[in-house]
């Protein structure tokens, strides 16, 4: 029988969900090549908590693990290496543009957590939410850098091959098994969010809406996503099949691009070209489609994430003279 948080999706393939904090939710999978294969490995709680009884039920031990590969830096999908490498000496793998991430919590939490605080200007929630994040998270070590186009044999008829998918990240890949139709996209497709109250986290706009025309042109059957996303349309889940995934993959797209016009109609209609209060403004714009959280205090989104998202489309908006995204 499989742990409650298991769920067998391919003869061999596991995913095994994991919780952290008040409210993580990701997925791990694990791949029954010649020997296992872990594709992330969650926070520093996940290999003890979860993954060891996953293996279990599944016949293994940590110790088996040959592999781990990571689909990018962030620390609820790396922070759980070190405890399996400790375990396994599985070699690690994770994409080159995202190992300065993986390896300094101090340059993640700036680039991907700091947004909110920095621009409502409150140091002391700044260091809160530091702290927060800080005790999930193990710093990675890393093997072998993942790039685009690379192919990795896993044995037992598994071949992934190593897609760049940047946008969430700039380092973001998926693995795609083209053989049995599968892909793993970590958070390199976010749909609406994986938060209740939150935005999906797109930092880098331009580079995302590419990536999801390109995952558009791949013939899949199966796509298994790292958190159980919401959708405008769809149940709330982490795996998709069948033509459920080409529509989730031009929604995420429709997403951005609303996201992308209530920053761009704001900044038009008030002239307004200060970030926090163009933000500010867009809200009730947002919230017209996305149930954000919204700080009273400070008037920008609660959840860590959201506000640097509309951060980076206004960014980008600002590089393109206000023009559609570029693709
Ligand atoms: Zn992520």
């Amino acid at each position: 029988m499989l742990h409650h948080t298991d769920f067998k999706l391919h003869p061999q393939v596991i995913q095994i969900g994991y919780y952290w904090g008040e409210d993580g939710h990701a997925e791990v999978y694990l791949l029954e090549g010649e020997r296992p294969v872990l594709i992330d490995t969650g926070t520093i709680s996940t290999p003890k908590t979860y993954l060891v009884p996953a293996l279990d039920t599944a016949g293994y031990r940590l110790s088996d693990i040959r592999m781990i590969l990571n689909t990018h830096g962030h620390y609820d999908h790396v922070s759980g290496n070190q405890a399996v490498v400790d375990a396994s000496g599985a070699k690690v793998w994770l994409p080159d543009a995202d190992a300065d991430i993986a390896q300094n919590f101090e340059i993640q939490f700036e680039r991907y957590f700091s947004h909110r605080d920095v621009l409502a200007d409150r140091p002391d929630r700044y260091a809160e939410a530091f702290k927060e994040i800080k005790q999930h998270t193990a710093l990675t070590p890393i093997d072998e850098y993942l790039r685009d186009g690379q192919q990795i044999d896993l044995g037992r008829g598994i071949q992934l091959d190593v897609v760049a998918a940047p946008g969430h990240s700039p380092g973001s890949v998926v693995f795609y098994w083209e053989r049995a139709g599968i892909v793993f996209t970590g958070d390199s497709v976010v749909g609406a969010g994986s938060r209740p109250g939150g935005l999906p986290w797109i930092f880098f706009p331009g580079l995302y809406k590419r990536s999801l025309r390109r995952l558009l042109a791949l013939d899949i059957g199966t796509i298994c996503l790292g958190h159980h996303y919401f959708s405008l349309t769809q149940t709330r889940t982490s795996v998709k099949y069948g033509e459920d995934i080409q529509k989730f993959l031009i929604e995420s797209e429709q997403v951005l691009d609303i996201l992308h016009s209530c920053i761009w109609d704001t900044a038009q209609d008030s002239d307004e070209n200060n970030v926090a209060e163009v933000i500010r403004q867009a809200l009730p714009k947002i919230q017209k489609y996305f149930p954000v959280t919204v700080d009273s205090q400070s008037g920008l989104p609660m959840r860590l994430g959201a506000t640097g998202t509309l951060q980076a489309i206004w960014q980008e908006l600002l590089k393109n003279n206000g023009k559609q995204i570029e693709v």
